[in-house]
């Protein structure tokens, strides 16, 4: 008998588990498990619009979604639509790949207040994720504070303040693009506790910033250090490096003839959003770095601002069945084995880091694990789920529903565009039924 495996979640780490599974000699059936219609996890929600050449990974994961021992049940939500429990019965190895699509709170006063949008939910606005489509961030503003030095916090920077040529051959869904070209906003702040050589950035986003359209990165160049200092590795020393090489060609000052700005401001931490209940500024302090950690010097400064973008990282959203490690807030988890015949990867277990591609040791160690566990399988799999969720009357979409919204998408695309997204799942289920 085959050994059945259910992979929850279709990001990277779901395709790169089954890509390692198919790849061996064993005999396995793999069903992916998607709360969505739509496959591919942050690759279509969370990379950047504009940066179609990263999503293009999604075309090898189709080949993988398109191999006869795998099925893809789009639209069932572990934990409520099924339990972690009812596939742990039907299947013999469960692999939890849901990532961390969660928010964590800012931690400071304030912090509640309507105008603090974090990054998942603004990404997953501006990127069209269903679970945003009744949402709108109040862009009514001339300034916006974003809180993290990661890419992320780049990424969100950078598609406020893009011209609309810029958007035009990206998936931003059009109605949002509208919106923001309409906002009034000239400067991003994005705020970093610590210096330019702790930002997290990777020195192709950072350039990019330099070559926008009517938008200028600012730095002030008092805070660039001639080299690079402290305990970094080699090859972390070497990026660095050339983090600050691109730095010092950023601009110091506002006199730049573009219209907009991205204010790369080191050193200061975010202390109290301010406001009564809408966001109307932020209070920041100023900081000194000491043996590597971030200390407040007692200097305050505030910015006016309606919009305050905390990108500061990430958190799980579990469900019922899935332990978490209250340390790391991930899954808890061993190297990957959470328990006999049930397995984590990606995000859901080593937290959110590293790019798409770190994602792939954690499907080959998961492949090996289920085979190391498992010589043959036993239990029903696939045709189980499907007859449970006809019980509960769950509507699942499978990967033909998918290549029809795909169809569809890339038909009503703008001119130059690769797609125009539907918002809601209700859109994406009526293409379905119409085809
Ligand atoms: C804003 C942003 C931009 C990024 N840009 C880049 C980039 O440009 N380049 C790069 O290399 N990396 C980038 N990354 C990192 C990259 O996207 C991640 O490394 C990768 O997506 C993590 O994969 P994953 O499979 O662990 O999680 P995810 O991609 O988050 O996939 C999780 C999947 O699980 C599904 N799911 C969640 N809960 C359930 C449930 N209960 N039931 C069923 N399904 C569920 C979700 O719908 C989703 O499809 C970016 C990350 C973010 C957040």
């Amino acid at each position: 008998m085959p050994i059945r495996i259910a992979v929850i979640g279709s990001g990277p780490s779901g395709f790169y588990t089954t890509d390692a599974l198919i790849k061996t000699d064993a005999d396995v059936e793999i069903d992916i498990i998607d709360r969505l219609p739509t496959p591919f996890g942050l690759i279509r929600a969370g990379v950047a619009p504009d940066h179609q050449s990263t999503k293009r990974v999604a075309r090898a994961y189709e080949r993988t979604a398109l191999d006869e021992h795998v099925h893809y049940i789009g639209n069932v939500e572990v934990g409520r639509d099924v339990s972690i429990d009812q596939l742990r019965d039907l299947y013999d190895a469960v692999v939890v790949a849901i990532g961390m699509p969660g928010d964590p709170a800012l931690g400071i006063p304030g912090d509640d207040k309507v105008g603090v949008v974090g990054a998942t939910k603004f990404v997953g606005w501006y990127n069209g994720h269903p679970d945003f489509a009744d949402f709108q961030p109040d862009l009514d503003t001339k300034a916006v504070a974003v809180i993290g030095n990661g890419n992320v916090a780049i990424d969100v920077a950078r598609v406020l303040v893009k011209t609309k040529t810029e958007m035009t051959e990206t998936d931003l869904p059009t109605k949002i693009g509208d919106y923001i070209q309409q906002a009034p906003i000239t400067d991003v702040y994005m705020f970093g506790r610590r210096g330019p050589v702790e930002a997290k950035f990777t020195n192709v986003e950072l350039r990019e910033m330099g070559h926008l359209e009517n938008a200028s990165p600012i730095i002030d160049p008092d805070c660039l250090p001639d080299e690079v200092t402290g305990e970094w590795s080699d090859r972390d020393r070497r990026l660095r490096d050339r983090n600050l090489q691109t730095m010092r060609g950023f601009p110091d000052s506002v006199s730049d003839a573009k219209a907009k700005r991205v204010h790369f401001a080191f050193y200061a931490q975010p202390v109290e959003i301010l406001g009564d209940d809408k966001v109307t500024g932020i209070r920041m302090e100023k900081t000194q770095v000491v043996d590597g950690r971030a200390r407040g010097s007692g200097e305050f400064f505030e910015i006016e601002c309606a919009l305050v973008v905390p990108a500061i990282g990430y958190a799980l959203q579990p469900f019922e069945g899935l332990p978490v490690d209250d340390k790391t807030g991930c899954t808890a988890n061993d190297n990957g084995r959470i328990a006999e015949g049930f397995y984590a990867v990606g995000w859901a277990k080593r937290g959110p880091s590293g790019v798409i591609g770190t994602n792939k040791p954690d499907g080959k160690m998961a492949a090996e694990q289920i085979l190391e566990d498992f010589s043959e399988g036993g239990k029903l799999g696939h045709d189980g789920l499907v007859a449970l969720l006809g019980e509960k009357d769950v509507k699942w979409s499978d990967f033909d529903d998918w290549q029809t919204i795909n169809e569809e998408e890339t038909t009503n695309a703008r001119p130059g565009a690769p797609r125009e997204k539907f918002l809601t799942i209700k859109d994406m289920l009526a293409v379905v039924d119409k085809a």
